[in-house]
């Protein structure tokens, strides 16, 4: 098979299950009990926060273990402008699911949002950010790197507006986290939220990052975990996995995107050049190194997966959340493209394991199949 879902999610890495191991075989301690047996399960959260806050440059205090990146939005988003005592939410309109429906959650108790349009690339435009502040806004919600189309928001700048403004800013960072550089050092953002699954950790655990200062109620109410912040037992196996493939993903990063980059743009430049009516969605440099999107008009994502499928070859129409409803892609839309042309969207999210001789064949399959497709 040749995996190109990478976005959707990962293949486990050798230093997250071995990092795992110990916690799901011996040390099955709960990390909350007295005794010395259990403590090794409470160092092995402590060790992976303090490893997590190092290469992220942030201190182990500001981080919170979370069961995804689903539930740090939901918490960022509900606990969020709950805190503010404000009514009035900023954010775009390609966001992740995560985001959207937790806002869709606040418009139904009440409170506003404005979904913010992009250019055709997939930009917010951080002047929009501005205009669309108003007394009630508490918090500004934009994402570092689109999902689907791949594109890199301008979230130093947006944080900047939203610090001067006095109002909690958040970033859901899933796809760029260990991908590219974060600015946490640089600007001022508030809450930002991971996930290890994106990046060859394990599924169900991610985190929420707070900005000393900044104090969320918990999202989950029970026990003292997490500093009181988030109930729960620890997921101590995947917490310890988390922080070893976060550790490869941060050290590999930059050998690793340029070879991503290199693959990513031979098969843009392949695909634009050799289907015709083929065009590339999204920012062509302000983009994810592993990220490729385009729509072949006249072709239907849905038979092109399945005989791409078929070819031994795993790729995706946006987001594998859409994918399955006959709904068009959310962000497709938000570029400006026709409902047609959102139907026709192919995500190719591929690992720095993608050999030429691999990237050629999904090429001349892809070229096949929708040269089929459009004579049928
Ligand atoms: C995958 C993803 C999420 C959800 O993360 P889970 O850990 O799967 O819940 C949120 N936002 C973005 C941008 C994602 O790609």
């Amino acid at each position: 098979m040749i995996y190109l879902d990478n976005a959707a999610t990962t293949e486990l890495c050798e230093e997250a299950r071995e990092a795992m191991r110990p916690y799901l075989e011996e040390d099955y301690g709960n990390p909350s009990s007295i005794y010395l047996f259990a403590q090794r399960a409470k160092r092995a959260v402590e060790e992976s926060r303090r490893k997590l806050s190092e290469l992220m440059g942030v201190s182990p205090m500001e981080l919170y273990f979370t069961g995804g990146g689903t539930e740090s939005d939901n918490w960022a988003l509900i606990s969020g402008i709950e805190s503010t005592g404000k009514s009035h939410i900023i954010s775009s309109k390609i966001e992740h699911h995560a985001v959207l429906r937790s806002c869709a959650y606040l418009e139904k108790r009440g409170f506003s949002v404005s979904y913010l349009d992009v250019d055709e690339r997939g930009r917010v435009d951080p002047a929009a950010v501005l205009e669309a502040i108003r007394d009630e806004t508490g918090l500004i919600s934009i994402m570092s790197a689109n999902n689907e189309i791949g594109t890199i928001e301008p979230i130093s700048e947006i944080a900047e507006i939203a610090g001067e403004k006095g109002i909690l800013f958040h970033t859901d960072a899933v796809q760029a986290f260990g991908q590219l550089p974060l600015p946490l050092g640089k600007s001022r953002i508030d809450l930002l939220s991971a996930s290890a699954h994106k990046i060859r950790g394990p599924k169900g655990v991610g985190l929420l990052y707070m900005r000393r200062g900044v104090k969320l109620p918990p999202y989950l109410h029970g026990g003292e975990q997490e500093r009181g912040r988030r109930a729960g037992t620890e997921n101590v196996a995947a917490i310890a996995g988390f922080a070893a493939a976060a550790e490869r993903a941060f050290r590999t990063m930059r050998e690793r995107g340029e070879k991503e980059r290199r693959m990513r743009d031979y098969l843009i430049r392949r695909l634009t050049t050799e289907i015709p009516d083929c065009c590339l969605n999204g920012d062509p440099e302000e983009r994810l190194p592993n990220n490729v999107n385009v729509c072949i008009r006249g072709v239907e994502a849905e038979p092109l997966l399945l005989l791409l499928d078929q070819r031994g070859i795993a790729a995706s129409a946006g987001s594998a959340c859409a994918s399955g409803s006959l709904d068009p892609s959310h962000v497709i839309l938000a570029l400006g493209a026709s409902r047609e042309d959102a139907y026709g969207s192919l995500r190719l999210s591929l690992d720095e394991r993608l050999s030429r001789e691999d990237a050629d064949r999904v090429v001349s399959e892809i070229k096949r199949i929708a040269d089929y497709l459009r004579r049928e």
